[in-house]
């Protein structure tokens, strides 16, 4: 279905036809039963936005394999020239204009044109345009290798691996269910879904996992192990152990590598053997089961490590002295400090986010929707902004149990100025800053921008630092260091974006900045009332990042951050 969207894109079709192939293909693909079977069985039609003409195409392929309208469209357009039409910068007229002009079918082909400068006398292109073209093929290759990892994020994986785990424990012959592995960890990216299951009847479980309807299939099945795949495309493994030595295997198989080679390491020296299937003293010889991890380790004296520090990042030797950090938790959140309405590309009106965001138990919420430059997502003028600005208050004055904020996500424009002038920022309770173009400068200009941002007195944060975009986009590189100290000094937070693919700043950075005296906020930046779940993202990455509860600005009230306050 993608592929057709593209193909209807590259002939110049309508945008309606192509947005209704597109948005088929991302409903079928994150489908978590057959699509086939729905098809076959007419329910096809059930879906939103599936009307008549993609339910025929979905039964001509089960049907036959292939879709007749795709291979004459694959006989007008060779398939390669989908992949160069999907590069930032060409578009489909561009990509039809090297095709008939330069005589270029796919990515390899365009490299050489681009090389040879055959396309510099294209009409509309220039020298430039070829060294972009070399350019963003050099980053989508990076990026498309890091896709072939085959890692899904998070966020796509973990609704379906806790229904498995609700289904599991709703077992009568299960005492415990959890799901382990880098999932567990609240790792960004993860490439598969590890179950571990505490019962008796290892058969009886495995049988009934069998049956649920998001699996598409069973590919090998043991006494106490079972591995599957699931319609999303990813591979499950199922684990069964008698309930007294649960905690062993649910340590076991939540990892990471690393963090079990040191813990074994360390309870080597001493005197104990850690496995999956238990703890032996070495020298009484005696096999210790687990039922819980907490017990594992204990019996070799370390305090509980969360999962989501198992990564042998000193968290053994900081387990060893009592010095593991309180980590944040979700409802610390207290308030979201950049959300977007329908002002710009937001998808529902400021009320909607707000009750929203009230209905999730937050204190605040402050609208920082996009500057006026941002012209695509009907960025926001002065003007605007203020009359924006009049509604948020009159809503704040109407709607009890939230206070409602007016902020901006401004801009900071190629040439290191804010998008808007300062008497306007002066007006609003938060203002956050960021960067969405000019990505191709020195990572020194970049940093430039970004600090002379934070030198000005209306900003209080940097909205997604980095500007990564996982499995989609490179940051660029920043310099965390210089970030974290001038954030210490001007009194400026840095943001996690709990957006799944943007997950920036990441655990790594807010580590160090934390270390260097910065403090963060985690927000949602969301676009509909869903997206408030990015907070959850967003706080997974915290705790990743070693951070508590003091390290976020926005877990305490919405007075105690009100103002800017310098450091030192
Ligand atoms: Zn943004
Ligand atoms: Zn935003």
């Amino acid at each position: 279905m993608q592929t057709i969207a593209d193909y209807l894109d590259l002939d110049g079709q309508s945008t309606y036809r192509i947005i209704a192939y597109e948005k088929a293909a991302a409903l079928f693909r994150e489908h978590p039963i057959s699509v086939a079977e729905m098809a076959q069985q007419g329910g096809l039609r059930r879906l939103p936005g599936v009307g008549e003409a993609i339910e025929k195409k979905v039964l001509e392929y089960v049907a036959t394999g292939d879709i007749e309208f795709l291979a004459r469209l694959r006989d007008r357009f060779p398939e390669g020239l989908l992949t160069v039409m999907r590069l930032p910068g060409m578009g489909p007229k561009k990509t039809k204009a090297i095709h008939e002009q330069a005589g270029v079918a796919d990515l390899r082909d365009l490299e050489r044109a681009a090389r040879e400068g055959r396309l510099r006398d294209l009409p509309g292109m220039g020298a430039k345009t070829e060294e972009n073209i070399l350019r963003a093929i050099e980053t989508w290759t990076a990026v498309a290798a890091g896709q072939d990892s085959g890692r899904k994020l998070r966020a796509a994986v973990e609704p379906q691996a806790i229904k498995f785990v609700e289904a599991l424990r709703a077992l009568p012959q299960v005492a415990a269910a959890d799901f382990a592995g880098s999932l567990r960890r609240c790792r960004s990216t993860v490439r598969d879904m590890d179950l571990v299951v505490a019962s008796l009847d290892p058969e009886a479980v495995m049988a009934a996992f069998a049956t649920l309807p998001e699996l598409a299939r069973v590919e090998a099945q043991g006494e106490t192990k079972l591995a599957a795949a699931t319609y999303t495309g990813l591979n499950v493994d199922l684990r069964v152990v008698p309930p007294d030595s649960y905690g062993d295997l649910l340590q076991h198989f939540t990892g990471s590598a690393e963090h079990n080679v040191a813990l074994r390491g360390y309870a080597q020296r001493r005197g104990y053997k850690i496995s999956e299937y238990g703890v032996e003293p070495v020298e009484s010889g005696r096999h210790i089961r687990c039922a819980t991890e907490a017990e594992v380790y204990e019996l070799v004296g370390l305090r509980y490590i969360p999962p989501e520090l198992r990564e042998d990042q000193g968290e053994i030797q900081a387990a060893e002295v009592g010095m593991l950090p309180d980590l944040v938790e979700l409802p610390d959140v207290r308030g979201d400090l950049h959300v977007h309405s329908d002002w710009t590309d937001g998808r529902v009106s400021l009320e909607q986010m707000a009750l929203a965001a009230r209905d999730r138990g937050l204190d605040y919420l402050c609208f920082c929707d996009h500057s006026q430059s941002l012209a695509m997502t009907g960025g926001l003028s002065p003007e605007r902004l203020m009359a924006q600005q009049a509604e948020i208050r009159a809503l704040d004055a109407r709607i009890e149990g939230i206070r409602l904020l007016s902020g901006i996500e401004v801009d900071i424009l190629a040439d290191g100025r804010l998008d808007l002038p300062d008497e306007t920022l002066a007006r609003l309770d938060f203002v956050t800053a960021s960067i969405h173009s000019g990505f191709s400068q020195p990572p020194a200009r970049i940093m430039e921008r970004i600090v002379g941002a934070m030198r000005n007195p209306c900003v209080r944060s940097v909205a997604h630092p980095s500007g990564r975009l996982i499995n989609r986009r490179e940051g660029y590189e920043i310099d965390i260091d210089l970030l974290a100290r001038v954030a210490a000094e001007t009194g400026t937070f840095l943001e996690i974006n709990g957006f799944p693919d943007r997950l920036d700043l990441t655990a790594q950075a807010a580590r160090r900045a934390a270390a260097l005296g910065a403090r963060m906020v985690v927000c949602s930046d969301a676009h509909s009332p869903g997206d408030f779940e990015n907070l959850r993202w967003g706080v997974g990455e915290a705790r990743r990042g070693w951070l508590t509860k003091a390290d976020l600005a926005n877990t305490g009230a919405w007075e105690s951050i009100a103002e800017k306050r310098p450091g030192h």
